[in-house]
């Protein structure tokens, strides 16, 4: 498939009748990791890969799934909703049955899904599907909610219908994305800062095609850790409710009631919140290679302080700052494995991709994934006589 006709086509073949599409895209992290669930900072801007969901109504009230990326298709009443069951739908019909939990009376639908953000990736596929499947459920019903609310109920879907405890961070830019922008934002209050980013970059994200056992129990591990940091800290600033509330001065003076590691993690989450507020700055001001700076800042500090990093990561890190035309590099997403995300400077993104691929795949013998991105628009419909190729403009790269 490589076009919404296309989808258009499939789906009326498949259910007789002709379907409206919506589409939500994928993002990349430029800085702020690990800093959400301290209420802290990021700064994601939307991709232009995206899902792609086609919808019609039906007669009863009964949603039926299918997706082109997974076999089997799932349906759910939604006058007897059943639980997650640990598959590939129940991100879709999570959304319907959070959607009705919240008091937004569905209608019946038949769905059919294409997906071109990679999947498992960290580009974040799970909440494109949520927020295009939303839009697709709601606009069936002939209902329209705020996109803020919409965006939490799609996380909510997520954390409590699959079962994945992840923030608003996702869900939030797959609403919100602006084309050729960044969006700073501020994961306590929602708070959100457009930030415009230099015509002539992409943003390249370099799958490194492993994700380590460890991923999920360290990321529980540090989520307590910061937790524990919190506690001792709040002896000495009893109003402290979150790392976001301590300053790196503060935790010099009151640190040696941690231990070595705590106090590590701690050190990463401040750090890097100020680094985030630092790279809007520098982007304001124009200034890539500062910027750059503490994207590589950002890299050092998750693999030295907060120990999420691995060898693969570091490697592709490496193999990039090789390149001069690489900005800035770092690992992005929760760690042990994933992607790196680097800005690179458009009319050099083929050598960077060829260098990068060749130098990971000798040193590691895997072949890795580069996505080339550009900062997309979020969530909208698609006219399905706008004839937009799929993804949008951007180069899959597999070495
Ligand atoms: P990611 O980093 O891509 O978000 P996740 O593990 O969070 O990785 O989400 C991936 C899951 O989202 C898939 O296993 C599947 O359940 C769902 N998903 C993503 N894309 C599609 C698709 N095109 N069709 C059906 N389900 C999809
Ligand atoms: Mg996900």
């Amino acid at each position: 498939m490589t076009n919404p006709q296309e989808l258009a086509q499939a789906f009326s073949e498949m259910f007789g009748a002709q379907p409206r599409i919506f589409r939500a895209p994928g993002r990349v992290n430029l800085i702020g990791e690990h800093t959400d669930y301290n209420e802290g900072f990021v700064m994601p801007a939307a991709i232009d890969y995206f899902s792609f969901v086609a919808i019609a109504p039906r007669e009863d009230r009964t949603i039926t799934a299918r997706s082109d990326n997974f076999p089997e298709t799932a349906e759910l009443n939604l006058d007897r909703p059943m639980k997650g069951r640990k598959h590939w739908s129940d991100y879709p019909l999570g959304v319907a049955v959070k959607l009705e939990e919240a008091g937004h009376r569905l209608k019946g639908a038949d769905l059919l899904i294409h997906g071109d953000v990679p999947i498992g990736s960290g580009l974040s596929s799970s909440a494109a599907i949520e927020v295009s499947t939303a839009l697709a459920l709601l606009d069936n019903a002939g209902l329209s909610i705020d996109r803020l609310d919409l965006a939490k109920i799609c996380q909510k879907a997520e954390n409590e219908y699959v079962g994945i405890r992840s923030g608003i961070m996702d869900q939030f830019i797959a609403c919100f994305g602006k084309k050729d922008t960044a969006v700073m934002l501020d994961c306590r209050s929602l708070e959100s800062t457009p930030l415009p980013l230099p015509e002539d970059v992409k943003l390249v994200a370099c799958n490194t095609m492993v994700k380590h056992q460890l991923a999920s129990s360290e990321y529980n591990a540090r989520r307590e850790e910061c937790e524990e940091g919190v506690r001792i800290l709040s002896k000495h600033l009893p109003n402290i409710k979150s790392l976001r509330d301590v300053s790196i001065a503060e935790l010099g003076r009151f640190g040696s009631d941690l231990s070595d590691v705590v106090y590590r993690r701690c050190r990463h989450v401040i750090t890097e919140n100020d680094r985030v507020l630092r790279a809007a700055t520098a982007l304001r001001n124009g200034e890539v290679s500062r910027f750059g700076k503490l994207m590589a800042q950002s890299h050092q500090s998750l693999r030295d302080d907060y120990e999420v990093s691995c060898k693969e990561l570091d490697l592709m890190v490496e193999f990039a700052n090789e390149t001069p035309d690489c900005i800035g590099a770092r690992m992005t997403g929760g760690g042990f494995g994933g992607a790196t995300i680097n800005l690179v400077n458009s009319s050099k993104v083929d050598e960077f991709t060829v260098h990068v691929a060749k130098r990971y795949a000798d040193a590691t013998k895997i072949q890795p994934e580069i996505y080339v991105c550009s900062a997309a628009d979020g969530a909208d419909r698609v006219l399905v006589k706008d004839r937009l190729p799929f993804p949008a403009c951007c180069i899959r790269l597999r070495p």
